[in-house]
């Protein structure tokens, strides 16, 4: 198979070499020095400030939208939520099981965040900005200038869930001046799923230490008193842990954040070129590099997927709900290449010749 999905997403061979080792125990120096290397190298590839730490949360993704959700909001915020898509109604339903007063930006499917938009909400007493940057449910990815540039001038706290976003898009914690940003092993990060992480600045912090999170897995003071010294209040998943170490130190080694970037972008734009000549259209207005959304007025994009799935050993990401007939999602993260674009493009020629597209 090859893994057009945008996670779990293939690995570097170093990277499944370690998934079929023994897993060791962790309450070593070993390993907390290992887990100190982590946030070090997690900091610098997030452009996170100084003073930012890092925490490590066993669970995907979602696990730590909910950690920074209960940790550091509270029923005393008012919290403005872009909500384009299912991650971004998974942040505002979050709001409400947790008595966080929030209010929602909606925005039709594969559209993004307009200055106007964002204007009619400057002045309104909003304590807090969430917002899943790349809304990977449609491929979208908002303007994380014009919405760093609001959250500066009202003064709010800037919450980015990076899951799909981080390493594949351009985001900078100090250049944006993001307070939380969030993102997950099976994404760009190209490792087995398993564990989230929270790259946490200064106000952030000051925040967590104040705040009642009222839950005992989740709970962010005990996390960042652990990981003082490498380690976590809870057994993790130590594989992920290790696999993430290795692949955190490949990308250093391949030149750092900016050339994974670059690298990833490459595959896209390759992609997006060689699909031009096909009858389907870019669904996402401002596309992510993880990503490409298409479109095909057939409507039949479930056919395609499982067509792609059983006939040419090919996965893409069928999509769900109402434009789950029309849309279906191409990535381009993981341990993929030209090649691997050559194949699937010779897949659509061949669908093509045989009239299932076009
Ligand atoms: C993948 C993803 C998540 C996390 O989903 P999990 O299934 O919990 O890992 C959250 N937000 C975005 C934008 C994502 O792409």
């Amino acid at each position: 198979m090859i893994n057009f999905t945008v996670g779990p997403v293939q690995s570097s061979e170093a990277v499944r070499a370690i998934g079929g080792e023994h897993t060791p125990y962790f309450r070593t120096p070993e390993f907390s020095e290992m887990m100190l290397e982590n946030e070090a190298l997690m900091k610098e590839m997030a452009g996170a400030p100084e003073e930012a730490r890092v925490v490590f949360i066993t669970g995907s993704g979602t696990a730590s939208m909910e950690a920074a959700v209960i940790n550091s909001l509270s029923s005393e915020d008012k919290v403005l939520v872009v909500n384009g898509g299912g991650f971004g109604e998974r942040f505002s339903q979050l709001c409400t099981m947790h008595g966080v007063p929030h209010e929602d930006i909606h925005l039709d499917p594969g559209k993004g965040v307009t200055e106007e938009m964002l204007r009619e909400y400057d002045g309104k007493g909003f304590t807090a900005f969430l917002v899943n940057i790349h809304e990977t449910s449609t491929g979208v990815l908002y303007d994380i200038g014009l919405i760093s540039d609001f959250c500066k001038r009202n003064d709010l706290l800037l919450i980015v869930d990076a899951i799909s976003s981080f390493l594949a898009d351009p985001i900078d914690m100090t250049a944006y001046g993001i307070d939380v940003m969030i993102t997950g092993s099976q994404k760009a990060l190209a490792v087995p799923p398993g564990v989230s992480i929270l790259v946490l600045g200064e106000r952030a912090l000051e925040r967590i230490e104040r705040i009642d999170s009222g839950c005992m897995y989740l709970d962010l003071q005990e996390a960042l008193i652990n990981g003082v010294r490498g380690q976590t209040p809870y057994t993790p998943a130590v594989t992920t842990l290790i696999q993430i170490h290795q692949r955190l130190l490949e990308i250093k080694g391949n030149g750092g954040r900016d050339a994974e970037v670059a690298r990833i972008s490459s595959l896209a734009q390759d992609f997006r070129d060689r699909i031009s000549d096909y009858p389907v259209q870019l669904f996402a207005e401002r596309p992510s590099n993880a990503v490409t959304s298409l479109r095909t007025e057939a409507g039949n994009a479930k056919e395609i997927f499982t067509v792609l799935k059983d006939e040419y050993e090919i996965w893409i990401c069928p999509n769900g709900g109402e434009i789950g007939d029309y849309v279906f999602r191409v990535g381009h993260i993981g341990a993929l290449t030209e090649e691997d674009n050559t194949a699937l493009i010779n897949a659509f020629a061949d669908m093509r010749k045989r009239g299932i597209i076009g």
